[in-house]
């Protein structure tokens, strides 16, 4: 009752009543990049130029700290220009369980296809790198932390078949906070079998993968495709790993060793074959496509 009453006499005050509105809603933060010309730099705390961390693809030119790089920006910075041709664009989520946490999936896929532009955290098709045709697909840690639903797993699937029938070396470039997306429970779950076994027939038809694991990398995404790639590299000073430290260290009760879950710790254990910089990556990707000889 005394709400309501605050509430009606709250409509009823004239306009100057509007400075109460910033607390109301303020809006979300974007991730990373405020408007403008400079930026911080998380690596080295330094401010550095937001035009000259652009020119070299997002990276820090003081300390080489790698920015996040949004799906569509990847696939500028990987493939020839003007030769992607996205598969599967009409693939759209769906909310199968009616779940809700903070808010209804439903709300919660509109919010972010609107908020990134993208229909699911995956990009999926065909382009050139340096001249050589291959399957591309890209995750984006974005979109509900990149995690693999439905539709994700779908995509990939698909393209990892289309690989194998088109004789494609196959890239596919991880950037997943979020591991399978438990809004779609046991279906998101299965993606990680249905993807992981259409590689595994690939594999047996002689197909190239290299998977190239940026930072985030977790979950149900590392704990599938991601880590099935006949090479792997790795984006310098990546989180990779399957539950974050701070789970395991509640979990097991010990001290992790320094740089655990980093590239250059899985990389030093054997996890990954090589640290690839963001600026060298459409090099060695080609490169590695010609050292293989694979198709
Ligand atoms: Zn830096």
């Amino acid at each position: 009752m005394a709400t309501g009453n605050s509430d009606l006499s709250a409509d009823q005050q004239p306009a100057s009543a509007a400075d109460a509105l910033p607390e109301k809603k303020a809006p979300r933060p974007k991730r990373g990049v405020p408007e403008g010309l400079w930026k911080r730099c998380p690596g080295c705390q330094e401010t550095i130029y937001k035009q000259e961390a652009e020119k070299r693809l997002n990276t820090c030119p003081n300390c080489d700290y790698h920015f996040y790089v949004s799906a569509p920006e990847r696939v500028r910075q990987l493939l020839d220009e003007g030769t992607f041709e996205e598969w599967d664009t009409a693939l759209e989520p769906t909310d199968p369980l009616g779940f809700a946490d903070k808010k209804p999936y439903a709300q919660r896929l509109k919010a972010e296809q609107e908020r990134t532009g993208m229909r699911d955290a995956a990009i999926v098709g065909t382009g050139m790198v340096r001249a050589r045709r291959v399957a591309f697909g890209v995750t984006d840690s974005a979109f509900i932390m990149g995690s693999m639903g439905s539709v994700v797993g779908e995509k990939l699937t698909r393209t990892v078949e289309r690989a194998t029938r088109e004789n494609l070396p196959l890239i596919i470039v991880s950037g997943s906070g979020g591991g399978a997306r438990m809004h779609e429970g046991i279906l998101s779950l299965m993606q990680m079998a249905k993807v992981s076994a259409a590689l595994a027939r690939y594999d047996a038809a002689g197909g190239l993968f290299i998977s190239v694991l940026t930072d985030p990398t977790m979950g149900g995404v590392a704990a599938s495709f991601a880590s099935l790639g006949d090479v792997i590299f790795a984006e310098p000073r990546a989180l990779i790993g399957f539950a974050g430290p701070r789970t395991i260290k509640a979990t097991i009760r010990i001290e992790l060793p320094k740089g655990f879950q980093t590239s250059e710790f899985l990389l030093e254990h054997g996890f990954i074959d090589r640290i690839v910089s963001r600026s060298d990556l459409k090099s060695e990707i080609a490169r590695m496509i010609d050292y293989c000889g694979k198709f």
